[in-house]
């Protein structure tokens, strides 16, 4: 056994004001074992080398920030994330620049958010500078795990959960923060497809006042048996429509959407507005930007189920797709609801919709000038 405090140094990076980030010595697989898993890495399936890990304890704040071997957590079987779901996470990605170096995407905006987060699920939040010296050091870490192929990322996945072994319902009194990364495939590596979407009417993903706004673990597996039932219905996702109502609609599975009313330069898009119980997207905010540069005019506000079957009916609603750090953008086609089931255009992916993607992809993968700032140069 090697001792991995003997072999592990501190870099000059820290986590926050008097935690400095340990680097500690980890077995790299091999050039041809990573190259293998890098050809088709797919979604979610393989991980780097290391993880970060940061702990905090109330009356200690943020400490032990390392960079160790990526493996399994010991866990107590009493630890109150598993019980009570106080646990939050982030996604975004890390894209090889043509210059040869590593950015990511917005990543002050995840941090952002993930504060936001924190405080809903009453958990001490991780400071945003903290936040992105986190997500550099792993990157920075494993920068030969960040795919060159066409369209292929790092996706990082920032995580915290209350790890405290007890079962009483409170705020847990100590903490993991922890960053994972593995290498995403092309989304589309056979060409764009539409979805078919299943209007969920059985279920609801979020409630006004509840935690819909903020990527809580507990969202996601509320979603599942709606999703199965999508499936179940011979479609490829759910849309979730407001709670109240169930008259609006809100988002797509775990992305946010978009709608093209009108065609050609004068097609406007109009996107669900934030009105608490959605998610505000990183990607739906980035698309707002780039559609106003390209001269569209964009509203945020409430559409109905109503709305986009008559509009798409009439030719009114020309094009409809979701939009999401994992997947960019993916163009809906299908409809399928009890109240009667519709095809958004002609079913084949939307001019607008194809145009918006390629800006977005063409800023993230380093192909046109970053005129908003966006990209973060990692290494
Ligand atoms: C993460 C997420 C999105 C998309 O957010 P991005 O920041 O664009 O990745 C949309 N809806 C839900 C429910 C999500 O969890």
């Amino acid at each position: 056994m090697t001792d991995t405090l003997a072999d592990s140094r501190t870099s000059s990076r820290f986590f926050t004001e008097g935690v400095p980030v340990v680097v500690e010595d980890v077995r790299r697989r091999s050039t041809t074992e990573r190259e293998e898993l890098l050809a088709d890495p797919g979604f979610g399936r393989y991980f780097t080398d290391h993880m970060f890990v940061a702990r905090y304890r109330v009356g200690e704040g943020w400490y032990d920030a390392r960079l160790t071997q990526y493996g399994p957590l010991q866990m107590d079987p009493g630890t109150a994330a598993l019980h009570y779901a106080q646990s939050i996470f982030e996604g975004l990605k890390a894209y090889a620049q043509p210059d040869g170096s590593v950015a990511t995407f917005r990543p002050e905006a995840n941090a952002a958010r993930f504060v936001r987060g924190a405080k809903r699920l009453a958990m001490p939040p991780v400071p945003e500078s903290a936040f992105l010296s986190a997500v550099d050091a792993l990157v920075d870490a494993d920068r030969d795990w960040v795919p060159t192929g066409p369209d292929q990322t790092l996706y990082l996945r920032p995580y915290q959960l209350a790890s405290e072994a007890f079962l009483g319902v409170r705020p847990a009194h100590e903490y993991l923060f922890l960053v994972i990364a593995s290498p995403a495939g092309a989304y589309f590596p056979r060409g764009v497809q539409p979805v078919s979407v299943y209007l969920s009417e059985d279920y609801i993903r979020a409630a006004p006042g509840g935690t819909g706004d903020v990527k809580c673990a507990g969202n996601y597996a509320a979603s599942l048996l709606a999703q199965e039932q999508a499936i179940d219905a011979g479609c490829d996702q759910v849309v979730w429509l407001d709670a109240v109502e169930k008259k609006y609609v809100e988002e797509m599975g775990g992305m946010n959407l978009f709608f093209v009313l009108g065609s050609g330069d004068d097609a406007e898009l109009v996107t669900p507005e934030l009105t608490g119980t959605l998610l505000p997207g990183i990607t739906r905010d980035s698309l707002i930007a780039l559609a106003r540069d390209l001269g569209h005019r964009v509203s945020e506000r409430k559409v109905s189920v109503e709305e986009w079957r008559s509009g798409v009916a009439d030719g009114s609603v020309s094009e409809t797709f979701a939009c999401g750090t994992a997947a960019v953008i993916t163009p809906v086609g299908e409809v399928k609801a009890r109240t009667g089931d519709f095809t958004v255009g002609d079913g084949t992916p939307g001019p607008l919709t194809m145009r918006l993607r390629e800006a977005l992809l063409d800023i993230q993968h380093g192909r046109v000038a970053d005129t908003h700032g966006w990209l973060h140069r990692v290494s």
